[in-house]
């Protein structure tokens, strides 16, 4: 499985991510983390990279693209990978499949969270981060046992600075800039699953998990049309071309 995860910042990605690495034993590689990793580091560019992080802005494509590279270049990889929150922009995306076309690998699916404004905006102001052991926290939907305190090793939680309002909003409007046409490229490539991320976890790692057997089942066929897994609506057809969606209830 190669996988791709998108989908707006507070859609659900590192959770549903975490769940699917674990189920396919692939490595996780989220360019967020790996940033963040660089900025604390130190080293060059270090400093650049903390302050468009924590203003919500893109951090330039030949950085990360180099990060991804050099990721992918490693074994664990051979067997699989889900990249999380990479590509952001076009042209990453076409980095990505020259990396790929150059290992002799290709994509399985690529899956887009789908969760509206108001509610990415409510996950994101409420999100707190544990700064020593990373554990994440919400405040109305998965408050730690003691207010203000880490679960796990009672360090005092932290917002991440790219959670207040300003780089919020900064965030949602990069999205729609840039990363939208990202999802035109891989729907004219048929490799495009859009799920419905609001509702429980569970409930959106069972759509997620009918998107890929379905992906599975069409891998290597050319021009597969692309599919949209929902909630309780149903299927929608996004392909233009796809007159017999099939016996299936997901696939569109
Ligand atoms: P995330 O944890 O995925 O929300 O990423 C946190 C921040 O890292 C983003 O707001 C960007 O500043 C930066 N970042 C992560 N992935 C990328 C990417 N693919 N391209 C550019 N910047 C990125």
């Amino acid at each position: 499985m190669n996988l791709v995860l998108l989908g707006p910042p507070g859609g659900g990605k590192s959770t549903q991510a975490a769940l699917l690495t674990e189920q396919y034993h692939i490595p996780q590689i989220s360019t967020g983390e790996m940033l963040r990793e660089a900025a604390q580091r130190g080293g060059e560019n270090s400093r650049r990279i903390s302050e468009l992080i924590d203003h919500g802005r893109m951090v330039p494509d030949e950085w990360v693209v180099e990060l991804v590279r050099e990721r992918l270049s490693q074994p664990d990889t051979a067997g699989g990978f889900l990249l999380d929150g990479f590509p952001r922009t076009v042209a990453q995306a076409e980095a990505l499949d020259r990396l790929l076309q150059a290992s002799g690998r290709q994509l399985t699916a690529v899956l887009n969270l789908e969760v509206g404004e108001d509610e990415l905006i409510r996950r994101l102001a409420g999100r707190r981060v544990c700064p020593s052991c990373g554990a994440n926290y919400h405040l109305v939907t998965h408050p730690p046992r003691e207010p203000g305190r880490c679960d796990l090793d009672g360090a005092a939680l932290e917002q991440r600075p790219d959670d207040r309002p300003e780089a919020i909003r900064e965030r949602l409007a990069l999205y729609r800039q840039r990363t939208r046409p990202v999802l035109e490229y891989y729907r004219a490539g048929g490799l495009l699953w859009t799920i419905e991320g609001d509702g429980p976890m569970a409930e959106v790692a069972r759509r997620i998990q009918r998107a890929l057997k379905e992906a599975g089942a069409q891998h290597g066929r050319a021009g597969a049309p692309q599919g949209r897994v929902r909630g309780e609506q149903g299927p929608v057809n996004e392909s233009p071309g796809a007159s017999d969606p099939g016996p299936s209830t997901d696939r569109t």
